[in-house]
């Protein structure tokens, strides 16, 4: 069974990349186009598109690539064409779309999920080239990125690599975020991601990395690396004295114990979703989450589960692709999640996107 592919845009003049983007959209499945209209161009553009939505329209579907074309009767806001589709997958594409797609607001927040060794770090990464990006490493995922096969070595010095070694039993990531997000010069301990740290206060050769959200620009983002990294460091932190104890790692989380979970992400997400700053939070899928927490046999679906349903609210953009049924049910529908989970199918299409020119870059309106 063929997936639906969702993508939007004014495809005026249709030229050679309209083409080579549509064609990688047909790999995927079956694509519909939410074509923009010739009022919502002049009134987005200030000018007439130089063909006309039924030309444009006929354009498309002359394509071979493109199955359905539907007026984008949302404009800027895509979610009522995003609705009628209810496609499989959402692709946003290269450079053009970028001018062509939605309008975002100025600065975004972004949530980027998917299963392990997807690509998530590097399409991040990619940014790179075009942004500052300071990057919070909860759980040590930065040495992928700076393989200098991963990013190029001369955008390296766009990456503030601010190491916060999370651990179980020493679960600072959540504090540490914490206050990150408050604003302010946050310095960081190399060696244990603490802003507050008696032990490297007291080594003079101590080295921090340091960041400071109120100096943020529009060529600033602040990575969270990752969200399911915070999620399990929230939850330690509010068990820590329990899991200290001797056995304690036997120790199930209480009703109460995921209700304080649930406080610190909400406190944390929600300081995310205020700040008028461009953020990219990754994060593992669902179902990788389940993997870890029945292998750790600490977190039971029901609590990651319901954090994932109430993530997506937080932010601009849930990207790009493996966004399932309609964009805001997504994280509802556990079916799906399964789906994913036994059938291999956003790995295998994510794998495939990785190496195409999409990027994160369409979502930031970057000049
Ligand atoms: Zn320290």
């Amino acid at each position: 069974m063929s997936q639906i592919v969702y993508t939007g845009g004014t495809f005026d003049l249709f030229h050679k990349g309209h083409l080579e983007f549509l064609r990688r959209c047909n790999e995927l499945g079956k694509v519909t186009v939410a074509l923009n209209t010739d009022e919502f161009i002049r009134s987005y553009k200030g000018s007439s598109p130089i063909m006309t939505f039924e030309e444009r329209e006929a354009v498309l579907l002359g394509c071979r690539f493109v199955e359905n074309v539907i007026a984008n009767t949302g404009n800027e806001d895509s979610k009522p064409s995003i609705s009628a589709v209810n496609p499989d997958l959402i692709v946003i594409g290269s450079d053009w779309a970028r001018r062509d797609y939605y309008v975002l607001s100025k600065r975004v927040k972004v949530l980027v999920y998917g299963p392990p060794k997807c690509g998530k770090t590097a399409l991040v990464g990619k940014l790179a080239g075009h942004y500052k990006l300071h990057w919070i490493d909860l759980e040590q995922g930065i040495k992928t990125l700076l393989n200098p096969a991963m990013l190029a070595p001369e955008h390296r010095k766009n990456v503030n690599v601010v190491n916060v070694p999370d651990h179980r039993l020493v679960p600072v990531g959540i504090d540490t975020v914490r206050s990150i997000l408050k604003g302010g010069e946050q310095k960081i301990c190399y060696a244990h991601g603490k802003t507050v740290c008696p032990l490297c206060k007291a080594k003079p050769d101590a080295r921090y990395s340091s960041v400071n959200l109120n100096t943020f620009t529009d060529n600033d983002i602040l990575v969270i690396d990752s969200l399911s990294q915070l999620t399990s460091s929230a939850m330690n932190r509010v068990i820590v004295k329990e899991i200290n104890k001797p056995n304690g790692e036997e120790d199930k989380p209480t009703y109460n114990d995921y209700a304080m979970q649930g406080a610190l992400l909400d406190e944390v997400l929600s300081r995310i979703q205020v700040l008028d700053l461009n953020i990219v939070c990754i994060t593992h899928d669902i179902d990788s989450e389940k993997a870890e927490s029945s292998a750790a046999n600490i977190v039971p679906l029901a609590g990651t589960r319901n954090f994932s349903k109430t993530v997506a609210k937080y932010f601009d953009e849930v990207v790009y692709v493996n966004v399932l049924n309609k964009k805001h049910s997504a994280f509802s529908s556990t079916t799906s999640f399964n789906t994913i989970l036994t059938g291999g199918r956003s790995g295998v299409k994510l794998d495939g996107l990785k190496d195409a020119e999409l990027s994160l870059l369409p979502i930031f309106n970057k000049g």
